[in-house]
């Protein structure tokens, strides 16, 4: 198992993404399904507001680190992140390994409409991947048992859910035990973006960590949510320099 680093409370895997890969094709093998979410510093700073977030984050199988700042405050603690680990990069390197062993999938969230196209283009770049179910994510909770059954009947490996979070991740904790799927994924607008309704930061932001502010320009009504971001920092340094 990976070591866990303790990121302001939330416990998140020290693994390159080679080998959070590995984790999750061992992971199609395993009886249990394995939950895997992708927190970043927003949803760390949200489970430092919500215990039950915290639990639920702190109860998955694998924690990558999704973003520049995690990886930072890793560095500034003292307890080294191996390296950032994207959620929709992790996805684009599943899909990857298609072309050796075919691996289905059924995508759940996006607007209606959206996990249709995401399917199109995934399998147009993936012709391996099997894509055997999509469900939209603005569903109530009397349809949840009717989106539960479709999953198992699709017989689908791979669970990608994109509900926002931390709505995917409570869902996610909630009904994985009814769920079939080998593994469960958090994924976030990762099915906008294979959707093309959204996009990415270009590489260099990507790189250098400037993709909040991509996101900042593109979406400036996130700003509110985005102040988690200097909170994040200023609590990582008030725990480095030990103040109250
Ligand atoms: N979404 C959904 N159902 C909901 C709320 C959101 O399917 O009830 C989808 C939304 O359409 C988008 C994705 O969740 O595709 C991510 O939303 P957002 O950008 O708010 O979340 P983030 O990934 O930034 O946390």
């Amino acid at each position: 198992m990976p070591e866990k680093i303790d990121i302001h409370g939330v416990k998140i895997d020290n693994v390159t993404m080679k080998e959070a890969l590995d984790f999750v094709i061992e992971g199609l093998n395993q009886e249990t399904t394995y939950k895997i979410y992708t927190p970043n510093s927003e949803i760390i700073m949200q489970a430092n507001r919500d215990p039950e977030l915290m639990a639920v984050l702190n109860d998955a199988h694998l924690l990558v680190p999704d973003g520049a700042g995690v990886v930072l405050a890793s560095k500034i603690l003292g307890r080294n992140l191996k390296q950032k680990v994207s959620g929709i990069d992790l996805v684009k390197n599943i899909l990857n390994t298609t072309h050796r062993r075919p691996i289905s999938f059924f995508i759940l969230g996006g607007k209606p409409g959206v996990p249709e196209k995401a399917s199109i283009n995934i399998l147009s770049e993936y012709p391996k991947a099997k894509i055997v179910g999509f469900h939209h994510g603005y569903f109530k909770d009397d349809d949840v048992s009717d989106i539960i059954k479709q999953i198992n009947d699709s017989r689908a490996e791979i669970l990608l859910v994109g509900l926002g979070a931390p709505k995917q991740e409570k869902w996610i904790h909630k009904h994985a035990h009814e769920l079939n799927a080998k593994v469960v994924m958090g994924v976030g607008g990762t099915i906008d973006v294979f959707a093309g309704t959204a996009t990415l930061a270009p590489e260099f932001m990507r790189k250098s960590g400037f993709e909040w502010l991509y996101r900042l320009i593109k979406q400036p009504s996130r700003y509110k949510r985005m102040m988690d971001l200097p909170r994040f920092m200023l609590l990582t340094l008030r725990k480095k320099l030990k103040i109250k």
